[in-house]
């Protein structure tokens, strides 16, 4: 080899990841005259995958044995004119300022990729050629040329994500630069404007110091959001002076670290095909114990985390390959515990580059997830390349996951991979990893994806020569139902043998260690409040009033309607209450009598009464009454009952209206939280406060509480709830999460208001120094991780619960204490008799598997059964729920994308009236979906679903089968049911892409 290709490969091997996001073969090719023609044709030919290029075009220059090639393509690099700043950033004559920048989009690589998902949805209403006119000044020639082309061969909607791609490939300022220019001008370009504004949305240009100091002092800063991005932090600053001065560059080496240790002594590999649990014995040896200081090495900017004493005892065993369930409370530092453990994986088990298999960790959810990811990022020392994958169904690909060392990713992605009939998709198999580590792994149990993917791998077990270690990490083993000892602990062995964890599970035992840990974790103290709910004030009394009136009018009509549960009582219970709203509907939407529609009507107005006073007994009658408002608008006036049900209720609301600010109808129990709040923030001032209640309705009304009040008010309370839409009201998309959660931490909201699902598990919600769970029903893992919550030292938690709460509560103490019992009795079990142990796993787990078998024959006949129906195509009628107007057979739906139902028939439009969406909401439904308005019956006023836009192009109303009464044709029976996976037909499938392409070829 001559000096020459050694340079070569040397520059290559640094720069890769440069020349992996950034290089373009394609326009390199005319400055380089002498390259093969074989060469060119095939990088020509894959002009769609510009990875794909670089890969052939390296491998070319490796190849060649011409000489003064690496000079050549230094000059291409140099004379052309988009590409020139990499030849610059190689021969470091970049200004500095700049190379920061590029090294740390390099570093980023993923960031940047990210840019994708932000720039996109701005996209939709945005024509491809415009784009391209507005990009131009960053597009080469062949470049325009080609992206025109595909504006006219496949439309503007599917020429737009090429634009995106060709434009990432771009030197980076172009972000900075078309900014600016918009600003310049003003914003007179539509487009320019707002993708500029977009953009700057999440990266924010100016270095403003104030940001920069603020960013550093936030350690789980995302890499990914605005000022991280083009801010820097000083650590990389440093690592680019050595980088300069050093000739083998280390700087860059990082990226394909796993090169140095590949020469150490390859004869390892042979031990490695031993038992999975047994694996590494040797290597730990050799290892020298725990010395974990050697994870600092002398360059690296990232700082050394050692462990702690009782950490030290958590990772032993995981350190010896075995597969464990580590079990610590929350603020033990479980993710350090895992960082420690994948970088001893790598160092002692993964030495060969032919034969490396990388480390995934799985998260329940997504955004813990991105949360954990970063953690990673901290953790490890910068030569392992990090990255997480999530998203939403089957969106998100595991592409390119092996270029990666660690991946964070929520299970059901891995799951849609390996399930993927996708010929060449980018994992097969499970086993082509080296270790699975579980994050909350008690979740492991029955069809959980994270069980789903234990399943196969169990499934390769007899196929497979070496199976990934497996490592789950939890605060709680978990419990079931369990109420006896003997059934808790079945509960827990079950847990085990689903993660095959074969040596046990691992707590703190040594005493020392015990002490040390309990000093780290957060030890709230823990207060109790009952709270108060009897209420017989005036907006009380009226409510009830309303409601016997309605309830006399709905007897008058003679309808057979089991007696409602009383709502007089105290504690008003919701749930039982709601339960004969939905039951009663039912029975009316299947009776022939020509009453129901009016007994409906008095059930509707009944449920909003149940549902006000349930917020009042929580919240308070501002809110009740908002609820009384919004559904006057939304009922007809079109029967006599109709319009007496309408009287009633407008005439109780303009008497509530009166009492909202009568201090007989203030909640007690707020005023107990306020109380809590006040003294909390006089005595810490820069108190973080999380209020946890049940539902996301309670929620905003609480906000708006706060909001009213003025000492709270000053505290900013801001909701932070889950994804998930429940009763009607959203979920908090994952960005507006961490934007939140970023502010709770830089105290722009000081206060919180969450649902305990959303705060409880997942996003680290560190430094609270006060929880307030308010009237809600813990069970004990969420009890152990809320109490995770209040991590700063004194941390303080008030339970403010009514006797009905309390006492179930009371339940769940007992449960914690059980489980606590049952968790020492297993470790000792497993330490006693490893024999009698692992027998037991494998009884488990055999029944575990059979467990499995039953459910995928459920499903398989359940798939035949439905298929059945496809095939029938037997036609069903749709009636109104409510008023029972026919509205259309069930040939006139179609079913998109195996999830939405449509009405394809124009008369459709007819029959509905469409109504403004009451929460605006521009949420979108996925990437191709957006809400509009609400659908509902032309004559009754029923609810029938939604109108959304489909991919910016048309509105089609999509129908929720609650609004209706199906009815065989052949037969008249009717059927009524809340889910369309229990409808009996199945619509025909429709490709709304072909029907969109279609109406661009008419154009
Ligand atoms: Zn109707």
């Amino acid at each position: 080899m001559t000096s020459e290709q050694k340079d070569l490969e040397v520059c290559i091997s640094n720069y890769r990841a440069v020349f992996d996001y950034f290089l373009t073969p394609l326009s390199l090719l005319e400055f380089m005259p002498t390259l093969r023609d074989e060469a060119r044709k095939e990088i020509q030919y894959f002009h769609d995958q510009p990875r794909k290029q670089v890969d052939i075009f390296l491998k070319e220059l490796l190849e060649c044995e011409e000489r003064g090639i690496y000079q050549s393509f230094l000059d291409a690099l140099n004379r052309s004119e988009d590409q020139r700043w990499i030849h610059d950033f190689m021969t470091g004559k970049l200004n500095d300022e700049l190379t920061v920048k590029f090294i740390y989009h390099i570093e980023n690589a993923e960031a940047f990729k990210k840019l994708f998902d932000i720039i996109q949805p701005q996209l939709n209403v945005i024509d491809a050629r415009t784009l391209i006119t507005v990009l131009r000044p960053w597009l080469s020639e062949g470049e325009k040329d080609d992206l025109n082309e595909k504006c006219n061969r496949l439309g503007s909607t599917y020429a737009l994500p090429w634009i995106i791609y060709f434009i990432l490939r771009k030197k980076p300022t172009w972000i900075k630069e078309l900014y600016n220019h918009a600003e310049e001008a003003n914003y007179s370009n539509e487009v320019e404007g707002t993708l500029a504004k977009a953009l700057a949305q999440y990266f924010i240009f100016d270095e403003n110091e104030k940001n920069v100091a603020e960013e550093k002092t936030q350690s789980s800063e995302l890499p990914s959001t605005s000022a991280a991005y083009f801010d820097l932090h000083s650590g990389v600053n440093t690592k680019v002076n050595e980088a300069e001065t050093s000739s083998s560059n280390e700087l860059h080496t990082k990226l394909h670290h796993v090169e140095n240790s590949s020469h150490d002594d390859p004869d390892d590999k042979d031990n490695e095909t031993l038992v999975n649990s047994e694996q590494n014995i040797d290597t730990e040896k050799v290892d020298d114990g725990d010395t974990c200081t050697e994870i600092k090495e002398p360059c690296d900017p990232y700082q050394s985390y050692e462990l702690r004493g009782y950490q030290h005892e958590l990772v032993k065993l995981a350190r010896q390959g075995k597969n464990v369930i580590i079990c610590a409370p929350p603020g033990a530092g479980k993710t350090l515990v895992a960082a420690n453990i994948i970088q001893n994986y790598y160092e002692t088990s993964c030495r060969d580059d032919e034969t490396k298999r990388n480390v995934l960790f799985f998260t329940p959810g997504i955004a813990l997830a991105q949360q954990q990811h970063d953690r990673f990022k901290e953790y490890l020392p910068s030569k392992y390349m990090t990255d997480y994958r999530c998203g939403y169904g089957e969106s998100t690909s595991l592409l390119g996951v092996k270029d990666f060392d660690v991946v964070v990713l929520t299970p059901q992605i891995l799951l849609n991979e390996l399930n993927s009939k996708d010929e060449h998709k980018s994992v097969y198999k499970i086993d082509e990893f080296g270790l699975l580590i579980y994050d909350e792994c008690h979740h492991c149990i029955g069809s959980h994806p994270f069980n789903k993917v234990m399943r196969k791998y169990f499934g390769l077990e007899k196929d497979s020569d070496q199976l990934p270690q497996i490592i789950g990490l939890t605060a709680t083993l978990g419990i079931g139902k369990a109420k006896t000892k003997d059934a808790a602990l079945l509960e827990m062995k079950q847990l085990c043998a689903n993660l095959n964890a074969v040596a046990g599970v691992v707590t703190v035992c040594d005493s020392q260690n015990k002490k040390e840990m309990e000093k780290h974790i957060a030890n709230p103290d823990e207060n109790h409040l009952p709270v108060n709910m009897k209420r017989d004030d005036p907006f009380f009394k009226e409510i009830i009033t309303l409601m016997r009136n309605i309830e006399q009018v709905l007897k008058n009509l003679k309808e057979p309607i089991p007696q409602a549960p009383d709502y007089s009582q105290n504690d008003f219970d919701r749930q039982r209450f709601k339960q004969w709203c939905v039951e009663t509907k039912k029975s009316l939407a299947l009776t022939e009598s020509p009453l129901s529609r009016n007994a409906r009507s008095c059930v509707e107005y009944l449920e909003v009464c149940g549902e006000a006073l349930d917020l009042y007994y929580v919240c308070r009658a501002e809110a009740a009454l908002k609820l009384f408002e919004s559904v006057a608008e939304s009922q007809k006036q079109d029967t006599s009952t109709e319009i007496s049900l309408y009287k009633y209720h407008t005439d109780a609301m303009n008497k509530l209206k009166k009492l909202c600010n009568d201090p007989r109808c203030a909640n007690p129990n707020l005023a107990k939280i306020k109380n809590c709040i006040l003294e909390k923030f006089a005595e810490v001032p820069d108190s973080r406060i999380m209020l946890m209640t049940q539902m996301k309705i309670y929620v905003y009304a609480l906000k708006d509480w706060m909001n009213d009040d003025d000492k709270l008010e000053a505290y900013q309370p801001e909701v932070f709830t889950g994804l998930r839409t429940s009763a009607g009201v959203k979920g908090l998309s994952i960005k507006k999460q961490q934007a939140i959660m970023k502010s709770f931490r830089s105290g722009r909201h000081k206060i919180l208001i969450s649902t305990p699902h959303a705060a409880g598990e997942g996003i680290d919600v560190a430094d609270c120094n006060l929880v307030i769970n308010y009237n809600f029903l813990r069970n004990e893992s969420l009890t152990l991780q809320i109490k995770g919550r209040v991590r700063k030292r004194g941390g303080e938690m008030v339970h403010i619960s009514s006797d009905r709460v309390a006492r179930r509560d009371q339940l769940n103490v007992h449960r914690t204490q059980l489980m606590n019992e049952c968790t020492d009795i297993l470790v000792d079990f497993i330490q006693s008799d490893q024999m009698a142990y692992r027998k037991e796993l494998e009884g488990l787990n055999k029944l575990d598997m059979r467990r499995f078998h039953l459910e995928v024959l459920k499903k398989l006949k359940e798939s035949q059964e439905l298929e059945k129906v496809k095939q029938s195509n037997e036609e069903f009628l749709l009636q109104c729920a409510k008023c029972k107007g026919f509205v259309c057979s069930s040939h006139d739906l179609r079913l998109v994308e195996n999830a939405h139902r449509i009405n394809i028939m124009p008369e459709f439009k007819e029959k509905y009236e469409i109504m403004e969406h009451p929460r605006k909401d521009k949420r979108q439904m996925g990437q191709d979906w957006k809400k509009i308005n609400k659908v509902i019956c032309k004559n009754c006023n029923l609810d029938w679903g939604i109108e959304a836009l489909y991919k910016g192009v048309f509105v089609l109303p999509l129908i929720k089968i609650e609004g209706f009464r199906i009815t065989k044709k052949s037969t008249g029976s009717p059927f009524v049911t809340r889910k369309w996976k229990n409808a009996p037909f199945v619509p025909q499938d429709i490709n709304l892409d072909v029907v969109l392409n279609q109406l661009c070829d008419d154009e």
